[in-house]
């Protein structure tokens, strides 16, 4: 429109400027896989049965992002990752593979997966054992507790450092004590308040029993304003590659593949009110959890009992 005022373009997101560098990164990995074996109830995905087609393309993806982790061997900058997928990853041969390589690259420090631990254990025998480390879950439904358990022994023969979690559902309890005995006592068992779910101080107390840090999980932690590492030293990459500071803010970073993000890296405050779920809140600042987890933040396993 002719004498109109040109509008503003939109004012760029603050850049908190160049990295600095060599960078010591956790990266939480999620690309596209949405299928799993088990079907929880409770689950909070939105689960499909992956196509062949859906499978490629979830295989490449790790593979790309895998031969980035590897190819930053020499640059100086050291990684921990944590593969954080939609549906279950170890039944896949590419998320097996993937954890042994990654294992073995000296400027890795830690490998770990969420896992439902439904796969066979005898690769685990081809990782490092120093740096590979897996996030269970037992899901008490899918699951027939001795078989569970006889996993659980594989993993402790094989050397495998390990924690496991049950969902704080009532119904839950009596199979989260069982294995609570029957587990070795070094091998810490963690609870997540079940979604939606409010715990009177006596139902809280029953699972604190079991983990000592469920009052970590039985409140979501408000967050907004406050200083959270994400964004900083630790990031979220999809299967694209794209790069945001955690799996719950949408704004993007850049990409991990053509390097933008590491101008963006830096200290932020937390833009939304709350951060409910664990691989999001360790990260806060304003929680004594880097603490509480120290060598072992990524898999869940506390330093302190
Ligand atoms: S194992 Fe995890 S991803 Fe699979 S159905 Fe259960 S909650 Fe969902
Ligand atoms: S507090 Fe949670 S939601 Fe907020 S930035 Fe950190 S991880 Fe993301």
């Amino acid at each position: 429109m002719p004498g109109a005022t040109p509008s503003p373009a939109p004012a760029p997101a603050p850049a908190p400027g160049p990295a600095p560098g060599p960078l010591d990164l956790s990266l939480l990995y999620r690309g596209p896989l949405a299928s799993c074996d088990y079907d929880c109830p409770y689950c909070p995905f939105a689960k499909r049965r992956d196509t062949p087609a859906q499978l490629r393309t979830d295989r490449a993806a790790l593979e790309r992002f895998t031969g980035w982790v590897a190819g930053r061997g020499g640059t100086g900058d050291t990684l921990s990752v944590l593969f954080t997928p939609w549906g279950e990853g170890l039944v896949r041969s590419w998320y097996r593979r993937a954890m042994v390589e990654l294992s073995r690259l000296p400027h890795v420090r830690r490998v770990a997966i969420q896992t439902n631990l439904s796969c066979r254990t005898g690769w685990l025998a081809e990782a490092d054992l120093d740096s590979l480390a897996l996030w269970v879950t037992y899901h008490p439904g899918q699951i027939d507790h001795d078989r569970f358990l006889a996993k659980c022994r594989e993993l402790d023969a094989l050397g495998v450092r390990y924690s496991i979690g049950v969902v704080g559902q009532p119904e839950h309890l009596a199979a989260a004590r069982r294995l609570r005995t029957e587990l070795p006592p070094a091998v810490y068992l963690w609870i997540n308040a079940a979604e939606g779910r409010t715990y009177t101080d006596a139902e809280a107390a029953e699972w604190t029993a079991l983990d000592p840090h469920f009052g970590y999980s039985r409140h979501a932690h408000p967050s907004a304003g406050r200083a959270c590492r994400t964004g900083e030293s630790v990031l979220s990459v999809d299967g694209d590659g794209t790069v945001r500071r955690c799996h719950f803010v949408r704004e993007e970073l850049g990409n991990l593949y053509d390097g933008s993000y590491r101008a963006r890296l830096g200290p932020r405050a937390c833009p939304l009110p709350v951060c409910d779920c664990h691989i999001g809140y360790v990260h806060l600042e304003t929680l004594p959890l880097y603490d509480v987890f120290a060598g072992g933040v990524l898999e869940r396993i506390p330093h302190i009992r």
